[in-house]
C-alpha cells in the first residue's frame, strides 16, 4: 500500500508519516489514543477526540 503525497504527488511507503521528498505530513494519529486518522475526520473513529482545527 502507498499513500500519495498531496503536495509533490510521489508515492510513499504506507508506514511513513511525512513525505521523503518534500516533508509534507501524509497521516496523522490520534493524540488521545494513537489510532492513525484520515484528513477528513473531525473526530477520532476510535475514542471520540475532537481533532483540533
Ligand atoms: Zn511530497
Ligand atoms: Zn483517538
Amino acid at each position: 500500500m502507498f499513500n500519495i503525497c498531496a503536495n509533490c504527488s510521489q508515492e510513499q511507503s504506507n508506514d511513513l508519516k511525512f513525505c521523503t521528498s518534500c516533508g509534507t505530513l501524509l497521516k496523522s494519529c490520534c493524540p488521545e489514543c494513537g489510532n492513525e486518522l484520515k484528513e477528513e475526520w473531525e473526530y477520532c473513529g476510535s475514542c471520540g477526540h475532537k481533532m483540533g482545527s
